[in-house]
C-alpha cells in the first residue's frame, strides 16, 4: 500500500527537469503521489523520472509517473500539457507546482527588452498559464486542489542586476493571493514560496564573490538544499496544510 503525506494524489511540476522542480518530484513521490514531470528539456524531464521519482518511490521502475515537454510560456504547450494529463490519468493533478524559472541577469541601464520579455514571460506569464489551466480543470471536476507557486526572496527585497526577474517574482505573489482570493471557494488553495539562495544550476550564473558576499547575510550560514524547500512544496500540497493559501512563505536560512 502506498502511504506518505500525499498518497494517491496526481501532482504535476514544472521544471522538473531540474533543481528544486526535480527535488520536489523526488519529494512528492516519496510521499506517495504520482508525478508528472513537465519540462522544456524533456530529457531532463525523463531523466528525473527515471533516476530521481521512481527510485525515491522504493521502486527502479518509472511506474505511473510520466515526462511531458512543455514550454510554459507558451499557452499551447501548457494546453498540450493539461490534454496529455487528462489522456492518461483521466482526472486533473490535484497538486500543481511551478517550478519553472529562468534569469537573464543585467544591470537596469543595459538590461535589453529581449531579456526583460524572456523572464517575465516565462516566470510570471507561465506560472498564470500552467495556474488557470489546471484551476479550470479542477472546477470543472468539482476537485479540491493545491496550486504552489515558486517565487523568490528576491521579488521581496530586490537584487543586484536582476530587475526583470525580481519584477517577475514579486508578481508571483501577488498573483497567487489574488488567485487564492478567487479559488478559495472551490476549496482549491494558492500558495507562494520564496526561496533564498538554494544550491542548484540557477545559482552557477551567480559570481561566486555575490554568492560570498550573499551568504554573510544568511544567519544559517549556507546555501539551501532544493530538498528542504520540495519538502515544503509537499506539505503545502498536503492536507497538513488545508487552512494554508494565500501565504508567501519564506525558506531562505533566515536571509
Ligand atoms: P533550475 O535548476 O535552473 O531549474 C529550472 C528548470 O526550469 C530547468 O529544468 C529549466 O530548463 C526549466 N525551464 C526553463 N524555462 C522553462 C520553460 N519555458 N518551460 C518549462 N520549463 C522551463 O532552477 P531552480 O533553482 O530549480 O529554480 C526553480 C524555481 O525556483 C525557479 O522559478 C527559480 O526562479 C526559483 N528560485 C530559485 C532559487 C535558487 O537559489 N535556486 C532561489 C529563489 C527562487 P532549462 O534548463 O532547459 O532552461
Amino acid at each position: 500500500m502506498v502511504t506518505g503525506i500525499v498518497a494517491g494524489r496526481l501532482a504535476v511540476v514544472t521544471g522538473a527537469g531540474s533543481g528544486i522542480g526535480r527535488a520536489a518530484c523526488q519529494v512528492l513521490s516519496r510521499e506517495g503521489a504520482t508525478v508528472i514531470a513537465a519540462d522544456n528539456n524533456y530529457e531532463a524531464a525523463v531523466q528525473t523520472i527515471k533516476t530521481h521519482t521512481a527510485l525515491a518511490s522504493g521502486s527502479n521502475a518509472v511506474g505511473d509517473h510520466s515526462a511531458i515537454e512543455t514550454d510554459v510560456s507558451d499557452s499551447n504547450s501548457v494546453q498540450h500539457l493539461v490534454q496529455t494529463a487528462l489522456k492518461q490519468y483521466k482526472a486533473p493533478p490535484t497538486i500543481v507546482v511551478n517550478s519553472a524559472g529562468i534569469t537573464r541577469d543585467n544591470w537596469l541601464l543595459k538590461m535589453s527588452e529581449e531579456d526583460y520579455n524572456t523572464v517575465l514571460n516565462v516566470n510570471l506569464k507561465g506560472t498564470f498559464l500552467v495556474m488557470q489551466a489546471f484551476a479550470q480543470k479542477l472546477t470543472e471536476a468539482s476537485l479540491p486542489g493545491s496550486i504552489i507557486n515558486i517565487s523568490s526572496i528576491v521579488g521581496k527585497y530586490g537584487n543586484l542586476g536582476q530587475t526583470n526577474y525580481a519584477g517577475s517574482k514579486a508578481g508571483v505573489v501577488a498573483m497567487s493571493q489574488s488567485a487564492a482570493k478567487e479559488l478559495g471557494k472551490f476549496n482549491i488553495r494558492v500558495n507562494a514560496i520564496l526561496p533564498g539562495f538554494i544550491k542548484t544550476p540557477i545559482i552557477e550564473t551567480v559570481p561566486d564573490k555575490v554568492v560570498d558576499k550573499l551568504l554573510k547575510m544568511v544567519p544559517l550560514g549556507r546555501l539551501g538544499d532544493p530538498v528542504e524547500v520540495a519538502e515544503l512544496i509537499t506539505f503545502l500540497g498536503s492536507d497538513k496544510s488545508s487552512y494554508i493559501t494565500g501565504a508567501a512563505i519564506d525558506i531562505s536560512g533566515g536571509f
